[in-house]
Protein backbone atom coordinates (compact mmCIF):
# COMPACT_ATOMS: atom_id res chain seq x y z
CA UNK A 1 0.00 0.00 0.00
CA UNK A 2 1.21 3.48 -0.83
CA UNK A 3 1.89 6.24 1.37
CA UNK A 4 -0.89 7.97 -0.18
CA UNK A 5 -3.53 5.16 0.18
CA UNK A 6 -2.58 5.00 3.79
CA UNK A 7 -3.40 8.54 4.32
CA UNK A 8 -6.59 7.84 2.61
CA UNK A 9 -7.48 5.13 4.62
CA UNK A 10 -6.84 6.44 7.76
CA UNK A 11 -9.37 9.64 6.95
CA UNK A 12 -11.98 7.70 6.09
CA UNK A 13 -12.35 6.03 9.45
CA UNK A 14 -12.12 9.95 10.34
CA UNK A 15 -10.20 11.53 12.87
CA UNK A 16 -9.46 15.41 13.99
CA UNK A 17 -8.85 17.71 11.35
CA UNK A 18 -6.52 19.53 13.32
CA UNK A 19 -4.42 16.33 13.91
CA UNK A 20 -4.24 15.34 9.75
CA UNK A 21 -0.66 16.77 9.60
CA UNK A 22 0.19 15.01 12.17
CA UNK A 23 -1.54 11.60 10.91
CA UNK A 24 -0.12 12.68 7.60
CA UNK A 25 3.64 12.50 9.12
CA UNK A 26 3.17 9.60 11.52
CA UNK A 27 1.44 7.35 8.65
CA UNK A 28 4.78 7.69 6.44
CA UNK A 29 6.89 6.65 9.16
CA UNK A 30 4.77 3.49 10.18
CA UNK A 31 4.63 2.52 6.71
CA UNK A 32 8.74 3.39 6.52
CA UNK A 33 9.72 0.95 9.12
CA UNK A 34 7.86 -1.98 8.53
CA UNK A 35 10.76 -3.89 7.55
CA UNK A 36 12.63 -3.25 10.50
CA UNK A 37 9.69 -4.08 12.26
CA UNK A 38 9.32 -7.50 10.75
CA UNK A 39 12.92 -8.11 11.30
CA UNK A 40 12.79 -7.62 14.61
CA UNK A 41 9.95 -8.38 17.31
CA UNK A 42 11.63 -6.46 20.05
CA UNK A 43 10.05 -3.51 18.81
CA UNK A 44 6.17 -5.12 18.88
CA UNK A 45 6.96 -6.66 22.41
CA UNK A 46 8.73 -2.84 23.89
CA UNK A 47 4.83 -1.27 22.46
CA UNK A 48 7.54 0.65 21.36
CA UNK A 49 5.38 2.20 18.42
CA UNK A 50 2.33 3.18 20.54
CA UNK A 51 4.23 4.79 22.73
CA UNK A 52 6.59 7.18 20.45
CA UNK A 53 3.24 8.53 18.93
CA UNK A 54 1.95 9.82 22.10
CA UNK A 55 3.73 13.08 23.52
CA UNK A 56 5.76 13.01 26.95
CA UNK A 57 2.87 16.08 27.45
CA UNK A 58 1.61 18.56 25.81
CA UNK A 59 1.33 22.70 27.81
CA UNK A 60 -1.71 24.81 25.95
CA UNK A 61 -1.89 28.18 27.92
CA UNK A 62 -3.03 31.65 27.10
CA UNK A 63 -1.02 34.70 26.56
CA UNK A 64 -2.28 38.28 27.01
CA UNK A 65 -0.42 41.45 26.17
CA UNK A 66 -1.27 45.06 24.78
CA UNK A 67 -1.05 46.13 21.36
CA UNK A 68 0.59 50.34 20.57
CA UNK A 69 -3.20 51.51 20.72
CA UNK A 70 -3.85 49.91 24.46
CA UNK A 71 -5.58 47.04 23.33
CA UNK A 72 -5.80 43.53 24.83
CA UNK A 73 -4.95 40.39 22.94
CA UNK A 74 -5.45 37.20 23.76
CA UNK A 75 -3.44 34.06 21.72
CA UNK A 76 -2.85 30.90 22.57
CA UNK A 77 0.27 29.58 23.20
CA UNK A 78 1.62 25.81 23.49
CA UNK A 79 4.91 23.50 24.11
CA UNK A 80 5.13 19.78 23.17
CA UNK A 81 7.64 18.03 24.51
CA UNK A 82 7.12 14.51 23.16
CA UNK A 83 10.24 12.31 23.26
CA UNK A 84 13.06 12.91 25.91
CA UNK A 85 15.12 9.06 25.24
CA UNK A 86 18.44 10.82 23.18
CA UNK A 87 18.34 13.94 25.75
CA UNK A 88 16.72 17.08 26.27
CA UNK A 89 13.74 18.01 24.41
CA UNK A 90 14.72 20.28 21.16
CA UNK A 91 12.89 22.01 18.59
CA UNK A 92 12.08 25.14 17.48
CA UNK A 93 9.06 27.68 18.04
CA UNK A 94 6.68 28.69 15.58
CA UNK A 95 4.52 32.01 15.07
CA UNK A 96 2.08 31.68 12.67
CA UNK A 97 -1.81 32.41 12.43
CA UNK A 98 -2.74 28.42 11.25
CA UNK A 99 -0.40 26.75 14.52
CA UNK A 100 -2.50 24.86 16.42
CA UNK A 101 -1.92 21.62 18.31
CA UNK A 102 -2.03 19.42 15.44
CA UNK A 103 0.76 21.21 13.58
CA UNK A 104 2.91 20.89 16.22
CA UNK A 105 2.39 17.38 17.11
CA UNK A 106 3.42 17.19 13.55
CA UNK A 107 6.33 19.33 13.96
CA UNK A 108 7.75 17.53 17.57
CA UNK A 109 7.39 14.21 16.04
CA UNK A 110 8.92 14.84 13.18
CA UNK A 111 12.08 16.25 15.17
CA UNK A 112 12.54 13.03 17.62
CA UNK A 113 13.52 11.13 14.39
CA UNK A 114 15.47 14.49 12.73
CA UNK A 115 17.53 15.04 15.97
CA UNK A 116 17.81 11.14 16.14
CA UNK A 117 19.63 11.20 12.80
CA UNK A 118 22.00 13.80 13.82
CA UNK A 119 23.39 11.31 16.18
CA UNK A 120 23.40 14.31 18.52
CA UNK A 121 22.32 13.83 22.16
CA UNK A 122 19.07 16.08 22.10
CA UNK A 123 15.33 14.58 22.00
CA UNK A 124 12.03 16.07 20.52
CA UNK A 125 9.78 18.88 21.01
CA UNK A 126 7.81 21.76 19.58
CA UNK A 127 6.07 25.05 20.61
CA UNK A 128 4.64 28.19 19.74
CA UNK A 129 1.82 30.05 19.20
CA UNK A 130 -1.17 31.44 16.85
CA UNK A 131 0.12 35.23 17.09
CA UNK A 132 0.61 36.52 13.36
CA UNK A 133 4.31 38.73 13.55
CA UNK A 134 3.47 40.21 10.78
CA UNK A 135 2.24 43.69 11.00
CA UNK A 136 3.26 44.52 14.37
CA UNK A 137 5.57 47.12 15.53
CA UNK A 138 8.74 45.92 17.35
CA UNK A 139 6.89 46.68 20.62
CA UNK A 140 4.29 44.53 19.92
CA UNK A 141 6.36 41.47 19.21
CA UNK A 142 8.64 42.44 22.36
CA UNK A 143 5.58 42.70 24.39
CA UNK A 144 4.41 39.45 22.76
CA UNK A 145 7.71 37.59 23.48
CA UNK A 146 7.53 38.58 27.29
CA UNK A 147 4.07 37.28 27.93
CA UNK A 148 4.66 34.42 26.40
CA UNK A 149 8.19 33.60 27.97
CA UNK A 150 6.01 34.28 31.78
CA UNK A 151 4.06 30.93 31.12
CA UNK A 152 7.11 29.45 28.69
CA UNK A 153 9.83 29.67 31.48
CA UNK A 154 8.20 27.42 33.69
CA UNK A 155 8.55 24.24 31.67
CA UNK A 156 11.83 24.88 29.82
CA UNK A 157 15.74 25.04 31.16
CA UNK A 158 18.80 23.84 29.69
CA UNK A 159 19.02 19.62 30.52
CA UNK A 160 15.06 20.07 30.05
CA UNK A 161 13.77 21.59 26.92
CA UNK A 162 15.32 23.90 24.67
CA UNK A 163 13.21 25.92 22.24
CA UNK A 164 15.01 27.42 18.91
CA UNK A 165 12.89 29.37 15.98
CA UNK A 166 10.63 28.46 13.15
CA UNK A 167 8.52 30.16 10.58
CA UNK A 168 8.16 33.40 12.27
CA UNK A 169 10.72 33.80 15.19
CA UNK A 170 14.12 34.40 14.51
CA UNK A 171 16.94 35.85 16.15
CA UNK A 172 14.63 39.10 17.07
CA UNK A 173 12.19 37.39 18.62
CA UNK A 174 14.54 34.60 20.64
CA UNK A 175 16.19 37.84 21.43
CA UNK A 176 13.34 39.09 23.15
CA UNK A 177 12.33 35.50 24.79
CA UNK A 178 15.56 34.99 25.81
CA UNK A 179 15.66 38.62 27.62
CA UNK A 180 12.30 37.62 29.78
CA UNK A 181 13.70 34.08 30.71
CA UNK A 182 16.64 35.71 31.94
CA UNK A 183 14.29 38.47 33.99
CA UNK A 184 12.09 35.95 35.37
CA UNK A 185 14.71 33.73 36.32
CA UNK A 186 17.93 35.55 36.71
CA UNK A 187 19.63 33.12 35.19
CA UNK A 188 22.25 33.42 32.17
CA UNK A 189 22.06 30.10 30.57
CA UNK A 190 21.35 28.26 26.84
CA UNK A 191 17.76 27.62 27.15
CA UNK A 192 17.36 28.85 23.72
CA UNK A 193 19.14 28.59 20.57
CA UNK A 194 19.36 31.02 17.74
CA UNK A 195 20.14 33.87 19.93
CA UNK A 196 22.00 36.86 18.63
CA UNK A 197 25.93 35.93 18.47
CA UNK A 198 26.61 38.74 20.90
CA UNK A 199 25.02 37.03 23.73
CA UNK A 200 25.41 33.69 23.38
CA UNK A 201 24.68 32.42 19.75
CA UNK A 202 26.26 30.53 17.37
CA UNK A 203 28.14 31.79 14.21
CA UNK A 204 26.09 30.15 11.15
CA UNK A 205 22.89 29.15 13.72
CA UNK A 206 20.63 31.46 10.57
CA UNK A 207 22.30 29.81 8.02
CA UNK A 208 22.51 26.63 9.27
CA UNK A 209 19.27 24.83 7.54
CA UNK A 210 19.61 26.34 3.80
CA UNK A 211 23.12 25.73 3.96
CA UNK A 212 22.43 22.12 5.31
CA UNK A 213 20.27 21.61 2.88
CA UNK A 214 22.30 22.26 0.00
CA UNK A 215 24.98 20.20 1.71
CA UNK A 216 22.85 17.13 2.04
CA UNK A 217 22.12 17.87 -2.12
CA UNK A 218 25.60 17.83 -2.79
CA UNK A 219 26.43 14.49 -1.28
CA UNK A 220 23.16 12.74 -2.46
CA UNK A 221 23.96 13.62 -6.10
CA UNK A 222 27.37 12.41 -5.81
CA UNK A 223 26.76 9.02 -4.18
CA UNK A 224 23.50 8.76 -6.50
CA UNK A 225 26.14 9.10 -9.40
CA UNK A 226 24.48 12.59 -10.83
CA UNK A 227 26.02 15.63 -11.77
CA UNK A 228 26.51 17.94 -9.20
CA UNK A 229 24.84 22.09 -8.76
CA UNK A 230 27.46 23.69 -10.46
CA UNK A 231 25.79 25.68 -13.33
CA UNK A 232 22.71 23.76 -13.12
CA UNK A 233 19.34 25.72 -12.81
CA UNK A 234 17.44 25.43 -9.70
CA UNK A 235 14.20 26.79 -7.93
CA UNK A 236 13.18 27.24 -4.28
CA UNK A 237 9.92 28.53 -2.98
CA UNK A 238 9.85 30.44 0.34
CA UNK A 239 11.72 34.00 0.93
CA UNK A 240 12.52 33.28 4.77
CA UNK A 241 15.54 31.90 7.09
CA UNK A 242 15.86 28.35 5.21
CA UNK A 243 15.23 29.62 1.52
CA UNK A 244 17.34 32.82 1.87
CA UNK A 245 20.14 30.17 3.01
CA UNK A 246 19.77 27.65 0.38
CA UNK A 247 20.01 30.19 -2.23
CA UNK A 248 22.92 31.60 -0.73
CA UNK A 249 24.83 28.45 -0.67
CA UNK A 250 23.55 27.54 -4.23
CA UNK A 251 25.34 30.72 -5.31
CA UNK A 252 28.15 29.67 -3.35
CA UNK A 253 28.48 26.45 -5.26
CA UNK A 254 27.64 28.11 -8.75
CA UNK A 255 23.97 27.11 -8.75
CA UNK A 256 21.81 29.57 -10.02
CA UNK A 257 18.86 29.74 -8.14
CA UNK A 258 16.01 31.34 -10.07
CA UNK A 259 13.04 31.58 -7.80
CA UNK A 260 12.12 32.71 -4.58
CA UNK A 261 8.47 33.00 -3.36
CA UNK A 262 5.95 34.24 -0.31
CA UNK A 263 2.68 33.48 0.93
CA UNK A 264 1.70 36.36 -1.78
CA UNK A 265 3.62 35.14 -4.68
CA UNK A 266 6.44 33.83 -6.76
CA UNK A 267 9.51 35.82 -7.96
CA UNK A 268 10.88 34.24 -10.86
CA UNK A 269 14.32 35.67 -12.08
CA UNK A 270 15.39 33.49 -14.95
CA UNK A 271 19.21 35.30 -14.26
CA UNK A 272 19.30 34.35 -10.89
CA UNK A 273 17.94 35.98 -7.86
CA UNK A 274 19.16 38.81 -6.35
CA UNK A 275 19.92 37.75 -2.76
CA UNK A 276 21.57 40.71 -1.18
CA UNK A 277 17.92 42.52 -2.58
CA UNK A 278 16.06 39.77 -1.07
CA UNK A 279 17.67 40.27 2.14
CA UNK A 280 16.69 43.79 1.99
CA UNK A 281 13.27 43.72 1.46
CA UNK A 282 12.47 40.41 3.96
CA UNK A 283 14.98 40.52 6.20
CA UNK A 284 15.25 44.62 6.85
CA UNK A 285 11.87 45.83 5.14
CA UNK A 286 9.93 43.12 5.91
CA UNK A 287 7.59 43.42 3.13
CA UNK A 288 6.15 41.10 0.35
CA UNK A 289 8.19 40.14 -2.71
CA UNK A 290 5.92 41.58 -4.93
CA UNK A 291 8.75 45.12 -4.28
CA UNK A 292 11.40 42.69 -5.99
CA UNK A 293 10.30 43.89 -9.83
CA UNK A 294 11.02 47.58 -8.80
CA UNK A 295 14.76 46.95 -8.93
CA UNK A 296 14.22 44.31 -11.57
CA UNK A 297 11.71 44.81 -14.09
CA UNK A 298 13.15 42.13 -16.48
CA UNK A 299 12.25 39.63 -13.65
CA UNK A 300 8.60 37.96 -13.10
CA UNK A 301 6.06 38.14 -10.28
CA UNK A 302 3.39 36.05 -10.02
CA UNK A 303 0.83 36.54 -7.73
CA UNK A 304 -0.89 33.65 -5.78
CA UNK A 305 -3.75 34.32 -7.89
CA UNK A 306 -2.16 33.49 -11.21
CA UNK A 307 -0.66 29.86 -10.41
CA UNK A 308 -1.61 27.62 -12.45
CA UNK A 309 -4.79 25.99 -11.16
CA UNK A 310 -4.24 23.51 -8.37
CA UNK A 311 -0.37 23.55 -8.26
CA UNK A 312 2.69 26.43 -7.42
CA UNK A 313 4.10 28.64 -9.65
CA UNK A 314 7.51 27.59 -8.65
CA UNK A 315 7.47 24.11 -9.77
CA UNK A 316 6.17 24.80 -12.99
CA UNK A 317 9.60 26.26 -13.81
CA UNK A 318 12.57 23.76 -14.89
CA UNK A 319 15.33 22.57 -12.88
CA UNK A 320 17.55 20.46 -12.29
CA UNK A 321 17.05 20.55 -8.44
CA UNK A 322 14.16 21.86 -6.45
CA UNK A 323 14.34 22.83 -3.11
CA UNK A 324 11.12 23.53 -1.21
CA UNK A 325 11.76 25.67 1.41
CA UNK A 326 8.34 27.37 3.11
CA UNK A 327 6.01 25.41 4.90
CA UNK A 328 3.94 21.75 5.05
CA UNK A 329 2.11 20.91 2.14
CA UNK A 330 3.46 23.14 -0.28
CA UNK A 331 4.44 20.98 -3.00
CA UNK A 332 1.19 18.17 -4.20
CA UNK A 333 1.38 16.03 -6.98
CA UNK A 334 0.56 18.08 -10.32
CA UNK A 335 3.63 20.15 -8.66
CA UNK A 336 5.62 17.07 -8.73
CA UNK A 337 4.46 16.15 -12.34
CA UNK A 338 5.66 19.03 -13.70
CA UNK A 339 8.90 18.99 -12.23
CA UNK A 340 9.14 15.75 -13.22
CA UNK A 341 8.24 16.38 -16.80
CA UNK A 342 10.55 19.50 -16.85
CA UNK A 343 13.86 17.02 -16.23
CA UNK A 344 14.16 17.74 -12.30
CA UNK A 345 16.82 15.52 -11.52
CA UNK A 346 16.63 16.18 -7.96
CA UNK A 347 14.13 17.33 -4.77
CA UNK A 348 15.29 18.71 -1.36
CA UNK A 349 12.70 19.51 1.64
CA UNK A 350 14.49 22.63 3.19
CA UNK A 351 10.89 23.32 5.08
CA UNK A 352 9.02 20.32 7.24
CA UNK A 353 7.08 18.39 5.48
CA UNK A 354 6.55 20.46 2.38
CA UNK A 355 5.66 17.56 -0.08
CA UNK A 356 2.56 15.53 -0.12
CA UNK A 357 2.39 12.08 0.50
CA UNK A 358 1.15 11.77 -3.40
CA UNK A 359 3.93 13.94 -4.22
CA UNK A 360 6.86 11.71 -2.73
CA UNK A 361 4.92 8.39 -4.17
CA UNK A 362 5.52 10.44 -7.95
CA UNK A 363 9.03 11.29 -7.10
CA UNK A 364 10.01 7.38 -5.66
CA UNK A 365 8.14 5.70 -8.69
CA UNK A 366 10.03 8.21 -10.82
CA UNK A 367 13.59 7.61 -9.68
CA UNK A 368 14.00 11.40 -8.82
CA UNK A 369 16.83 11.86 -6.12
CA UNK A 370 14.26 12.25 -2.84
CA UNK A 371 16.14 14.13 0.21
CA UNK A 372 13.17 14.07 3.21
CA UNK A 373 13.23 16.52 5.25
CA UNK A 374 13.92 14.81 8.31
CA UNK A 375 17.29 14.36 7.20
CA UNK A 376 17.99 17.20 4.70
CA UNK A 377 16.91 20.15 6.82
CA UNK A 378 18.34 18.41 10.06
CA UNK A 379 21.67 21.15 9.62
CA UNK A 380 19.29 23.45 11.98
CA UNK A 381 19.51 21.53 15.17
CA UNK A 382 22.24 20.62 14.50
CA UNK A 383 23.95 23.93 14.78
CA UNK A 384 21.80 24.67 17.91
CA UNK A 385 23.45 21.72 19.83
CA UNK A 386 26.82 23.71 18.64
CA UNK A 387 25.35 26.36 20.49
CA UNK A 388 24.35 24.84 23.50
CA UNK A 389 27.69 22.92 23.35
CA UNK A 390 29.75 26.34 23.09
CA UNK A 391 26.98 27.87 25.86
CA UNK A 392 28.10 25.00 28.04
CA UNK A 393 31.85 25.19 28.02
CA UNK A 394 31.08 29.30 27.63
CA UNK A 395 33.28 29.10 24.43
CA UNK A 396 32.51 30.65 20.67
CA UNK A 397 33.52 28.47 17.98
CA UNK A 398 34.26 30.71 14.75
CA UNK A 399 32.13 30.61 11.49
CA UNK A 400 34.75 28.37 9.61
CA UNK A 401 34.53 25.49 12.56
CA UNK A 402 31.08 25.43 12.39
CA UNK A 403 30.98 25.18 8.86
CA UNK A 404 32.63 22.67 8.46
CA UNK A 405 31.29 20.52 11.69
CA UNK A 406 27.58 21.22 10.27
CA UNK A 407 29.10 19.88 6.31
CA UNK A 408 30.33 16.74 7.86
CA UNK A 409 27.50 16.32 10.18
CA UNK A 410 25.33 16.73 6.74
CA UNK A 411 27.69 14.34 4.90
CA UNK A 412 27.34 11.67 7.76
CA UNK A 413 23.42 11.96 7.81
CA UNK A 414 23.42 11.58 4.08
CA UNK A 415 25.64 8.62 3.89
CA UNK A 416 23.72 6.67 6.78
CA UNK A 417 20.35 7.42 5.21
CA UNK A 418 21.76 5.94 2.28
CA UNK A 419 23.39 3.18 4.11
CA UNK A 420 20.00 1.66 6.11
CA UNK A 421 18.04 2.33 3.28
CA UNK A 422 20.35 -0.55 1.07
CA UNK A 423 20.34 -2.50 4.71
CA UNK A 424 16.82 -2.69 4.33
CA UNK A 425 16.08 -3.85 0.78
CA UNK A 426 14.73 -0.26 -0.25
CA UNK A 427 18.74 1.40 -1.82
CA UNK A 428 17.87 4.58 -2.75
CA UNK A 429 14.93 5.32 -1.33
CA UNK A 430 16.28 8.80 1.41
CA UNK A 431 12.97 8.35 3.07
CA UNK A 432 12.77 5.06 4.39
CA UNK A 433 16.01 4.94 5.21
CA UNK A 434 15.57 8.23 7.30
CA UNK A 435 12.84 6.99 9.05
CA UNK A 436 14.22 3.50 9.65
CA UNK A 437 17.46 4.81 10.83
CA UNK A 438 16.19 7.86 13.30
CA UNK A 439 13.39 5.03 14.45
CA UNK A 440 16.06 2.26 15.04
CA UNK A 441 18.15 4.55 17.52
CA UNK A 442 15.43 6.28 19.00
CA UNK A 443 13.72 2.73 19.82
CA UNK A 444 16.93 1.75 21.23
CA UNK A 445 17.51 4.10 23.62
CA UNK A 446 13.46 4.20 24.94
CA UNK A 447 14.02 0.22 25.34
CA UNK A 448 17.47 -0.11 27.07
CA UNK A 449 15.69 3.17 29.71
CA UNK A 450 13.02 0.75 30.85
CA UNK A 451 9.37 1.60 30.65
P1 LIG B 1 10.40 32.01 7.96
O1 LIG B 1 9.30 32.52 8.79
O2 LIG B 1 11.72 32.68 8.03
O3 LIG B 1 9.97 31.96 6.42
C1 LIG B 1 8.89 31.22 5.99
C2 LIG B 1 8.67 31.51 4.52
O4 LIG B 1 7.65 30.67 4.03
C3 LIG B 1 8.22 32.93 4.24
O5 LIG B 1 8.69 33.31 2.99
C4 LIG B 1 6.69 32.80 4.24
O6 LIG B 1 6.04 33.80 3.49
C5 LIG B 1 6.52 31.46 3.60
N1 LIG B 1 5.30 30.83 4.10
C6 LIG B 1 4.99 30.53 5.38
N2 LIG B 1 3.77 29.98 5.45
C7 LIG B 1 3.32 29.94 4.19
C8 LIG B 1 2.12 29.47 3.60
N3 LIG B 1 1.15 28.94 4.35
N4 LIG B 1 2.00 29.59 2.25
C9 LIG B 1 3.00 30.11 1.51
N5 LIG B 1 4.16 30.57 2.02
C10 LIG B 1 4.30 30.48 3.32
O7 LIG B 1 10.53 30.45 8.33
P2 LIG B 1 11.77 29.49 8.12
O8 LIG B 1 12.47 29.82 6.86
O9 LIG B 1 12.53 29.44 9.39
O10 LIG B 1 11.04 28.07 7.99
C11 LIG B 1 10.60 27.57 6.73
C12 LIG B 1 10.36 26.08 6.85
O11 LIG B 1 11.57 25.41 7.26
C13 LIG B 1 9.29 25.64 7.86
O12 LIG B 1 8.69 24.47 7.39
C14 LIG B 1 10.13 25.30 9.10
O13 LIG B 1 9.44 24.42 9.98
C15 LIG B 1 11.32 24.63 8.44
N6 LIG B 1 12.53 24.58 9.25
C16 LIG B 1 13.12 25.73 9.72
C17 LIG B 1 14.28 25.65 10.45
C18 LIG B 1 15.02 26.86 10.88
O14 LIG B 1 16.18 26.71 11.30
N7 LIG B 1 14.47 28.07 10.77
C19 LIG B 1 14.86 24.35 10.81
C20 LIG B 1 14.23 23.21 10.18
C21 LIG B 1 13.09 23.35 9.46
P3 LIG B 1 5.47 35.14 4.21
O15 LIG B 1 6.69 35.93 4.55
O16 LIG B 1 4.60 35.79 3.21
O17 LIG B 1 4.73 34.65 5.41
Amino acid sequence: MSIAEMKIKKFETGTCEQDNVFYQAMEEVIYSISPLLESDDKYAKYAILERLVVPDRIFKFKVTWMDDNQNIKVNTGYRVQFNNSLGPYKGGLRFHPSVNEGILKFLGFEQILKNALTGLPIGGGKGGSDFDPKGKSEFEVMKFCSAFMTELHKYIGPRIDIPAGDIGVGGREIGFLFGEYKKITSSYEGVLTGKPFMFGGSLMRPEATGYGTVYFTETMLEMEGKESLEGKICTVSGAGNVALHAIEKLQHLGAIPVTCSDSKGTIYDSRGVDLALLKELKLEKRVSLEEYINSHQEATYIPVSEYPEGAHAVWSIECYAAFPCATQNELNEIDAQNLISNGCVSVSEGANMPSTPHAIDAFLSHKICFAPAKAANAGGVAVSEFEMAQNASMSKWSFEEVDEKLKITMQQICKRVALTAKDYGVEGNYVDGANIAGFKKVADAMIAEGI
